[in-house]
């Protein structure tokens, strides 16, 4: 019932209509129903086309977005390192930046492509998001269990489309990938 792409250690009958995503490092199960999946999912499409209209300028293809926990959008980013010439352009500090002000991101939802590097883990943590959305944590762990240990409900999507359009850039680019993540 779930398809492909999710990573989900178990369904229990009892909660049919609910997905766990469990932490690896401490067992903590996070409990979300299918209609939030199915809300993350569309909210994700949203930052792997900004990752795609990334690729297509060039840059590295990770893309963002700012949503409340309702489904409506705030703001869109994607990785500008390569179109700007600006390292600390991230796909979630550009849509952090372009959200403007916000009083509380308690219950906002960061959503990317891609598990957030520590710079970016800094901010979900700094600025106390609720909730982030990653596509894939494959090519890149980043600070998920950082996340997860201190408070965040982090869903990953495991989306194969997320791993397959980076793991192609990296493959074809590995230095400015290496660049990107602060590896020598
Ligand atoms: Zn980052």
């Amino acid at each position: 019932m779930l398809g492909p792409g999710f990573r989900c250690d178990s369904i229990s009958s009892a909660f049919a209509a609910a997905a766990f995503f469990v932490n690896q490092s401490t067992g903590r199960a996070l409990c979300v129903t299918l209609d939030f999946v199915s809300l993350y999912e569309q909210m994700l499409a949203v930052a792997i086309e900004e990752a795609r209209i990334g690729l297509g300028e060039g840059g590295i293809p990770i893309g963002a977005a700012l949503f409340t926990r309702s489904g409506e959008l705030l703001s869109r980013g994607r990785n500008r390192r390569v179109q700007e010439g600006d390292p600390s352009v991230h796909g979630e500090t550009d849509a952090f930046r372009r959200a403007g002000r916000q009083r509380s991101y308690r219950n906002l939802v960061m959503v990317t492509t891609l598990a957030p590097c520590w710079y970016c883990s800094g901010l979900v943590r700094q600025f106390r998001i609720g909730t982030l959305v990653v596509g894939e944590s494959r090519n890149f762990a980043g600070g998920l269990d950082w996340l997860r240990e201190n408070g965040v409900d982090v869903i990953d999507l495991d989306n194969r489309e997320c791993r397959d359009l980076l793991a192609g850039y990296i493959a074809q680019y590995p230095e400015v990938w290496n660049e990107d993540i602060g590896e020598e």
